[in-house]
């Protein structure tokens, strides 16, 4: 049988580790032509290499998601090189937790340029090509990577919790927005993943919150997310999932 997403055109932003290079090498198993997003060249390099090997199909873009000419003209390549992408996941961001008083400034300008600032560059270069393949071939899928966070309440994650309530929100609106033009939109809510993310932790008593954790839950792996994602993306056009929480079973 043909594999589900045979034919799509599949661009995944934080690419370079966790979530997003699961996320890659399933699409590609699935089918999808996938170009890879991230700064870590060498990183991008090896997964394209593995999922050529696996018999796949993929490109890297070396970009930073905060420069938005970069991310254009990187959308301008996929156009040029796979076509139109219909299927957008967006995925990089950074989490550096931080009790607000201790006024973490450079650490909140980061989550907000990276988590908000990046992927609205993402949705500005990718969108026309979106609605554009979503009219020539029936769909498209816009899946951002949003949290938990952006709908519970956990101590000293005020400013990464906004971006991804703001993220949560965003996602709603363009799903009424763009329904009508056959784009769904879905926002990805996981709980804790195991990842690099939170390897960028500074903060002592977050990182013990983290570390705690781990023995009241076995924490969700990036397989886990990528099945999700394949899963939503070959869903039949007329099913949108609009908001999809995915949590560790024994996370509260
Ligand atoms: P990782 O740190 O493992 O991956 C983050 C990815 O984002 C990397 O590929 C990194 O690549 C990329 N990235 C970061 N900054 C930039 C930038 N400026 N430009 C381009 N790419 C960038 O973390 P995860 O896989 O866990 O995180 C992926 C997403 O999932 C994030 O949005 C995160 O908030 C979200 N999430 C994660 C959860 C978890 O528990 N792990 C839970 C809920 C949501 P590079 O450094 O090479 O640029």
């Amino acid at each position: 049988p043909a594999k589900p997403l045979t034919g799509r055109v599949a661009v995944v932003t934080g690419a370079s580790s966790g979530l997003g290079e699961a996320t890659a090498e399933h699409l590609a198993a699935l089918g999808a032509q996938v170009a890879v997003l991230a700064r870590r060249t060498d990183r991008l390099d090896e997964l394209v290499s593995r999922i050529v090997k696996d018999g796949g199909s993929a490109l890297a873009l070396a970009v930073d998601v905060t420069d938005a000419a970069a991310v254009r003209s990187a959308a301008d390549r996929v156009a040029a090189e796979l076509g139109d992408a219909d299927l957008v996941f967006n995925n990089a961001g950074v989490m550096l937790p931080a009790p607000i008083e201790q006024l973490a400034v450079d650490q909140w300008q980061r989550q907000i340029d990276i988590n908000i600032g990046g992927l609205m560059n993402v949705i500005g270069a990718f969108t026309p090509q979106l609605v554009k393949a979503a009219g020539e071939r029936g769909v498209a899928d816009l899946i951002n990577t949003s949290s938990i966070a952006a709908q519970n309440i956990f101590p000293s994650f005020a400013v990464y919790s906004g971006t991804k309530a703001y993220v949560s929100h965003l996602s709603r609106h363009l799903r009424a927005e763009l329904g009508a033009k056959k784009v769904r939109v879905s926002a990805l809510e996981p709980g804790i993943v195991g990842t690099e993310l939170q390897s960028h932790v500074t903060d002592d008593g977050a990182l013990q919150w983290l570390e705690g954790s781990k023995e009241t839950m076995e924490w969700l792996t990036p397989q886990d997310i990528a099945e999700t994602v394949g899963f939503i993306a070959a869903l039949p056009p007329r099913v949108n999932a609009q908001q999809v929480t995915l949590m560790p079973t024994g996370q509260a």
